[in-house]
């Protein structure tokens, strides 16, 4: 399977470095994102390293979809947000920041005023953890 020693998210599968993980089965991986746009916002990657959409194999983008439907569901579950939005940049124009393709599941508020530049602040720590735990019983 590709990898990639300097890629941050390759580290996390790896288990490397720490994440607040909500799933994995042999080709995908699901992890809530440590910046959180809203509560519950988790990324979804293939376990093989691939920048952007343009270099993935479909094979690993069908089975990237078939965990993001699984876990927006626990998510949507957990939350009750009013929506969410599925989201995925390619390159540095359209705010890419991690070069290992993501899905970003994202709950939205009614009226929450998130933009596409919704910046990178950290969330609690404390509140990632007993949100994963939530999110992971609802799976
Ligand atoms: P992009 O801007 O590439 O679409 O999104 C990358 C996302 O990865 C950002 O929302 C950022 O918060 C998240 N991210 C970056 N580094 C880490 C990390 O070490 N752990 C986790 N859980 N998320 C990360
Ligand atoms: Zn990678």
């Amino acid at each position: 399977m590709a990898t990639d020693a300097n890629c941050i998210f390759c580290k996390i599968v790896a288990g490397a470095i720490p994440s607040f993980k909500l799933y994995e089965d042999s080709a995908t991986f699901a992890f809530l994102d440590i910046n959180p746009g809203n509560p519950g916002h988790a990324l979804v990657i293939p376990k093989a390293h691939a920048v952007n959409l343009y270099a993935s194999d479909d094979k690993d983008l069908a089975a990237v979809m078939a965990t993001v439907r699984k876990v927006a569901t626990a998510v949507e579950k957990t939350v009750t947000p009013d929506g969410l939005n599925l989201l995925q940049a390619n390159g540095p124009g359209a705010a890419q920041s991690v070069f290992h393709f993501h899905m970003h599941i994202l709950p939205r508020r009614l009226g929450d005023e998130l933009k596409m530049n919704w910046g990178l602040k950290p969330g609690d720590k404390a509140e990632l953890a007993a949100l994963a735990e939530k999110i992971r019983a609802n799976l």
